[in-house]
């Protein structure tokens, strides 16, 4: 239903369910924003909506076509999903089907997937056909960055010549990763990031998450929803811990070991950035307990320790060059630049900083 999907985006709520009634759809949409922002879970409730016997505040979930949408078993409603070539048939179902029942959670595909050509031009074709139940033809096509150029033409002429009464619903991060060509044919929608306000409450809601962990998660996850779900299900106490641990070995550590350490630590991207992430908000907690002592926080002993330590190290300054330091290894990440060089420079200037 429009009243809850996307999680945490009303004014993108609001927008569908003015599309939706209006009476007058495009035949094209294309859904843009960073991951975990509500993408998927917009296309895939807005044309189900569609097939629903009482479709108007999106779909109920509970009438008989809604049941076939929900499991794919719907002949006029398709979910397409980039895959590798080798990816069997009935694995590629299995994702889309994950795709419609746990939108924020299912499988995101590789780098280096795409949608392989025939595979496409199989599901552009029956589009085409049009309804074979008299109603709406819908497809989503996520993540549509990853079509090839040399497929789009399959897409553009469907885009240019649509069947009646169809929606093609394309789902990307950005418009400029999508030929102008198939852009100018949608109507665009952009999703913003989720706000963390809409991401506590979410993540509170969740009987499984504490409190301490939902205020971690909604910080760390940079407004998406996706990012902050697998947060909360991951070590978040002994994640903050490398952090601080981290951040006092660039301005205490003794110079072999904080090598070594950083070598060590370079060699996870993924460990990187999520420890990068949780020293951002130490440096910003730090700061909070520096200017405002103990009382702006609750009395969580472990934390409050900690926080203790980091400001006897980290001054003003020092926190402010150690923030615009991380910021600068995130731009430097996106260019390919090598991360360990990128930490030991990091170790180097707060050093010079001390
Ligand atoms: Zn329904």
């Amino acid at each position: 239903m429009f009243s809850e999907t996307p999680i945490g985006q009303p004014r993108i709520r609001r927008i569908l369910e003015r599309i939706r009634t209006s009476g007058r759809l495009p035949h094209a949409l294309l859904f843009w924003g960073p991951e975990g922002t509500g993408k998927t879970s917009a296309a895939i409730e807005l044309a189900r909506s569609l097939h629903c016997d009482r479709g108007e505040t999106g779909a109920c979930g509970e009438c008989a076509p809604c049941g076939r949408t929900g499991t794919l078993g719907h002949a006029d409603f398709n979910v397409i999903v980039p895959a590798m070539r080798k990816t069997k048939d009935a694995e590629l179902r299995r994702v889309a089907e994950e795709a419609v029942s746990d939108p924020y959670g299912y499988p995101m595909p590789d780098e280096g997937t795409s949608v392989v050509v025939e595979r496409l031009r199989e599901a552009v074709k029956e589009f085409t056909l049009g309804s074979f139940e008299g109603g709406w033809r819908t497809m989503v096509f996520l993540d549509a960055h990853r079509i090839r150029p040399e497929s789009a033409n399959i897409l553009l002429k469907t885009l240019e010549e649509p069947p009646e009464q169809s929606l093609m619903i394309l789902t990307a991060p950005a418009p400029e990763r999508l030929l102008p060509t198939i852009v100018s044919r949608c109507q665009a929608l952009a999703f913003p990031p989720v706000s963390r306000t809409e991401l506590k409450a979410h993540l509170t809601s969740l009987t499984s998450v504490s409190e301490t962990v939902a205020e971690y998660a909604a910080d760390a996850s940079g407004g998406s929803l996706r990012r902050a779900i697998a947060l909360t299900g991951e070590d978040v106490a002994g994640l903050q811990a490398r952090a601080s641990r981290f951040l006092e070995a660039l301005v205490t550590g003794r110079e072999a070991h904080t090598f070594l350490a950083l070598e060590q630590l370079a060699s996870d991207k993924q460990e990187v950035f999520d420890v990068l992430q949780a020293a951002e908000i130490w440096l910003a907690d730090t700061l909070r307990f520096r200017q405002r002592g103990e009382a702006a926080f609750a009395p969580e002993a472990p934390r409050i320790q900690t926080l203790r330590e980091l400001s006897s190290l980290f001054d003003e300054k020092l926190i402010d060059t150690a923030a615009r330091e991380i910021e600068r290894i995130r731009d430097m990440s996106l260019r390919n630049i090598n991360l360990q060089v990128s930490l030991v420079s990091m170790w180097r200037t707060l050093q010079r900083a001390v």
